[in-house]
């Protein structure tokens, strides 16, 4: 019987250790200060936005929230991230992506100092873990390690195939898997014979944003199969990038979709926030 790896139990352990730390340190005057940014009203930013607010809220993190209107300018939001960048009190600052289409997104990441980059987006923090050195780590990515070691899952010396390259799950993914001393493949939208390339897999990795696109012949006998996907579908059921009922039978651990891997992104988001106080 297949292992459920449950992300909603994970992610509340991390966050029960970061309470604890976080109280620690108020008994020593040390505060922890997030300042999240929304420009415009996005209703699913909104959605997203308001859960971090939550999750701060739960662990002791002071959060500073900043409502933009969905007209403002680029300039306006850089002065704003340059306030904040110069703010002591702010450990952290998150911008909620996407922005309109009025301002460009790099120059965002950019403008964001790399002490303070909780997201792990800044071509710094990528770059630090491309050679090894500490950083801010994408949150998504980061949060399916841990799944995986509190899970019991070994991953050195696997061959892990990560389906998707983008610059906030797939690639960083395949970095961190490396740095866990796995064997890593990538694979993306022109790779050949996937099928035969993921049921290489002994821990496959799935984020390319297609409901349930990974069925089971794709999938080796007994597998760890992460699915970062999130949909809704025609039921306006919650659903993931692999097909899970057919899937299941086959692994020897799989994330469910809801409560596998997105309740974990929101925990290492906080785990960043407590870790910048020492940046
Ligand atoms: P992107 O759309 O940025 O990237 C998708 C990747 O998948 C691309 O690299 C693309 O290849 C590749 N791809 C697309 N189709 C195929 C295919 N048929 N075969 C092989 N590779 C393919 O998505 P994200 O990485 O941002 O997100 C992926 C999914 O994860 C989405 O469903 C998203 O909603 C979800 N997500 C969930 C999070 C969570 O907290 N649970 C957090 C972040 C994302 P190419 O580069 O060649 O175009």
């Amino acid at each position: 019987m297949a292992q459920i790896i449950d992300g909603k139990k994970i992610s509340q352990e991390i966050k029960d250790e970061l309470r604890g730390q976080v109280a620690a340190w108020k008994e020593d005057g040390t505060e922890v200060t997030l300042a999240v940014v929304q420009v415009g009203n996005d209703p699913a930013s909104s959605v997203y936005v308001n859960n971090k607010k939550k999750a701060c809220a739960y662990i002791g993190i002071r959060s500073l929230s900043y409502e933009l209107a969905e007209e403002t300018t680029e300039e306006e939001l850089l002065a704003l991230i340059d306030q904040l960048n110069r703010d002591d009190t702010v450990n952290g600052i998150l911008v909620q992506l996407p922005v309109p289409p009025q301002i460009r997104e790099d120059r965002i990441i950019q403008a964001i100092s790399p002490a303070k980059d909780v997201d792990g987006f800044h071509p710094e923090n990528v770059g630090r873990l491309v050679i090894g050195e500490p950083g801010f780590v994408s949150c998504t990515p980061a949060g399916i390690v841990q799944l995986l070691k509190r899970s019991g899952i070994s991953i050195s010396g696997k061959r892990c195939v990560v389906v998707g390259r983008s610059n906030i799950v797939g690639k960083p993914m395949a970095l961190l898997m490396l740095r866990e001393n796995a064997t890593v493949t990538v694979a993306h939208s022109k790779t050949e014979n996937l099928k035969e390339l993921c049921r290489e897999a002994d821990i496959l990795i799935v984020a390319i944003g297609k409901p349930q696109y990974i069925t089971a012949d794709y999938v080796k006998e007994g597998a760890v199969v992460i699915d970062v996907g999130i949909h809704r579908n025609a039921e306006n059921k919650l659903c993931g990038d692999v097909k899970y009922d057919e899937v299941f039978p086959v692994v020897s651990a799989i994330t469910p979709v809801p409560g596998g891997v997105g309740p974990m992104t929101i925990a290492m988001l906080m785990n960043n926030c407590v870790a910048s106080v020492s940046r």
